[in-house]
């Protein structure tokens, strides 16, 4: 992904190799093997070409021109035959007219006693030169052994050739001690990474620049007796960068990568996990100074014993290793382990311990000159047109987190090399803005004309309780053209990037959300399936400000925490109450809708059938039937960066 080649990949390592190399290869091998049928066929076709060249080997033995031991009888009293090589069983007969024949004698008994009984007279016999012959060593041992060996080869064949099937298959039967991490030397500049691929993330930068100058030259702290910490935890969103930043670390001090994920030391056998973790560190440790990097540590590292019906034991042994092995360094031991978590609240307190992870470095979502930042990290190397303003695409993404910026990016790509084109446009990146929000445009699913007119209230519903609150988030777009799963959206942007919500704005929030369910149902005496989404949204949110922010009056600044089974951190008549305060926060937010909406009716009109007509409204359009009907538009604060350039005709 973010293999942007680094902009000095000067210090070349001259480090010797760090694994053995048998070791290095075995640890992801089987990506990628040929098919099962493919196997199966090749497996197939070497049985059979080891049968038939038994058959073949075997056949020497038996030529065709073998004749009845009663001719061979006559023929000698006939004085015919002038020499027999006996061989085994196997008689070869050499005729005095020099014809060459074959034959075969009772196992039981000598070639002498056989031809007596068919009445040579040991006169007649002793015409004949007789040679025995022992059989020739090579065929005489595949003649006897073959038959034994070649099923048991076959056996084994079949079994190791399963046993890859079956490690192909992902259970790991037959290597699951192995650690099963990925490593990324130092020395491979096409994988990597540094802090210049890293936008944004300041602080956490600082930070991680210490274990860098540590890991670079250990010796300077360790002469000094400083201790340097041994396990640092990246906490933040998804896609915020985190195992980019990790990566980043060993990049920027040279040193090997050992990464592994979570989930991949959570096998179906107990004991596995255990046995990858003391696996993994040993290499780490063989290979230092380096980086153990654990990414989605909470699949392993949350809250011991607090599942219900008993914990799971292979996750926590997999935890106790870690713990273990952690506090098995030596103080001079030069590995740091990194890890990575969007869960910090499940995390075992066992792993935040001092001496275990107790460096935390917290990674926000990005703010707008960081958006603008990753942006132009992600715009190397690609070609755009002179209308683009990264600056822009910035100010209208708050919330996005880097992998939705880079895949913005990815998306504007895509879309121009659609087209044909050879550069990049705004308007590309403008509509992949929405893409990567909502997911693909759905032109094909086309409304009923009912349909159309209920999906319009219902964003105009939307929209109008947005613009009347004064605490809700301006309108930059309505629209009824469905994407992904929603059937029509409306796009709002606050004006800044919130680091903070007040009790005010949610309850705006809460109010302009269930604008379209309110609209429906004032206009068409009926709801649909439609606001089902919004209706998840606005309960989470207020169960949130009552159990975990403290912004219901009656239930005082108290964090309540989840209520699960065999979890109940509060009682029964708690809950209830809690309850009871949800649905008066939802309550009053519909009443507050309910009221802009038959205030102001005319708007709510204006706005449904401007967007029956024109499926999308952009701001500028918005503003204008509000101001037509009475309305002044919220103020646009940063007055010019705020507005996409000629957006008309954008959906
Ligand atoms: P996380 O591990 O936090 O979920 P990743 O590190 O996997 O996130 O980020 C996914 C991708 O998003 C990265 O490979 C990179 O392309 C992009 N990305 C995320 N954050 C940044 C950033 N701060 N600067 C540049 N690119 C970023
Ligand atoms: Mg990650
Ligand atoms: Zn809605």
């Amino acid at each position: 992904m973010a293999s942007a080649p680094s902009k000095n990949p000067k210090k070349k390592s001259e480090k010797k190799p760090l694994l053995p190399l048998k070791r290095r290869q075995s640890l992801r091998l089987h990506l990628g093997g040929p098919s099962f049928f493919g196997n199966l066929v090749t497996t197939v076709l070497i049985f059979l070409l080891l049968m038939s060249a038994y058959s073949l080997v075997a056949g020497l033995a038996q030529p065709s021109n073998s004749i009845p031991l009663s001719t061979v009888a006559a023929d000698v009293a006939a004085g015919k035959i002038s020499a027999i090589t006996v061989n085994g069983n196997a008689l070869s007969l050499t005729y005095a007219d020099g014809a060459h024949k074959t034959s075969h004698k009772d196992p039981a008994s000598g070639l002498p006693e056989t031809l007596a009984t068919y009445g040579v007279t040991p006169a007649e016999l002793a015409k004949v030169a007789i040679t025995i012959q022992g059989q020739s060593g090579f065929q005489f041992w595949f003649l006897t052994l073959a038959p034994i060996i070649l099923p048991i080869l076959f056996i084994a064949f079949l079994f190791w050739f399963l046993s890859r099937q079956v490690r192909g298959a992902g259970m790991q039967a037959f290597s699951f001690g192995q650690s099963k991490a990925r490593i990324t030397d130092p020395a491979d500049s096409t994988q990597r990474v540094t802090f210049a691929d890293v936008a944004g993330a300041r602080e956490a930068k600082e930070e991680l620049f210490e274990i860098v100058d540590f890991l670079k030259s250990p010796k300077k702290f360790l002469d000094i007796g400083a201790r340097i910490p041994k396990g640092i935890i990246l906490m933040g969103a998804p896609g915020t960068g985190k195992t980019l930043l990790a990566r980043a670390v060993a990049g920027e001090a040279g040193v090997p990568f050992f990464s592994i994920s979570g989930s991949e030391f959570v096998e179906m056998f107990v004991g596995v996990g255990a046995s990858r973790v003391r696996d993994l560190f040993q290499l780490a440790k063989k290979a230092a100074p380096a980086i153990i990097f654990v990414d989605e540590i909470d699949a392993v590292g949350r809250v011991r014993g607090s599942g219900v019906g008993g914990g799971n034991d292979e996750r926590e042994q997999t935890l106790n290793q870690i713990l273990v092995e952690m506090d098995g360094f030596e103080p001079t031991e030069k590995v740091v382990v990194m890890a990575a978590t969007n869960r910090p609240d499940v995390l075992d307190p066992a792993l935040l311990r001092p001496g275990r992870f107790d460096r935390r470095v917290t990674i926000d979502l990005p703010d707008r000159r960081d958006r603008e930042e990753i942006l132009r990290i992600h715009a190397r190397k690609k070609p755009f047109g002179p209308d683009v303003d990264l600056a822009v695409i910035a100010e209208r993404t708050p919330g996005f987190s880097g992998a939705e910026l880079y895949s913005l990016m990815n998306e504007g790509a895509i879309l121009a090399a659609r087209e044909n084109r050879k550069e990049i446009t705004q308007y590309d990146l403008i509509r992949s803005i929405e893409k990567v929000m909502l997911g693909p445009e759905r032109k094909s699913h086309l409304l009923s004309k009912k349909e159309k007119e209920l999906t319009a209230y219902h964003e105009a519903g939307h929209a109008l309780v947005s613009s009347i609150l004064p605490n809700a988030d301006p309108v930059h777009k309505i629209s009824i053209i469905s994407r992904g799963r929603a059937a029509g959206y409306t796009l709002k942007l606050p004006f800044e990037d919130k680091k903070m919500q007040s009790r005010k704005q949610f309850l705006d929030d809460i109010a302009a959300t269930l604008g379209g369910y309110v609209a429906e149902e004032m206009l068409f005496d009926d709801v649909t399936t439609g606001p089902s989404n919004d209706l998840m949204v606005i309960t989470a949110l207020a169960r949130d400000m009552v159990v975990r922010y403290g912004m219901s009056e009656k239930m005082g600044p108290i964090a309540f925490g989840e209520r699960q089974l065999g979890n109940e951190p509060y009682s029964e008549h708690v809950a209830a109450q809690i309850d009871a305060e949800v649905t008066r926060i939802i309550e009053e937010a519909k009443v507050r809708a309910m009221h802009v909406i038959s205030t102001h009716r005319g708007a709510l009109d204006a706005i449904a059938r401007e967007l029956v007509e024109k499926e999308t409204i952009e701001r500028d359009n918005f503003e204008k039937i509000l101001i037509a009907n009475g309305i002044t538009p919220k103020k646009r604060e940063e007055e010019g960066i705020l507005i996409a350039p000629s957006a008309n005709g954008i959906v």
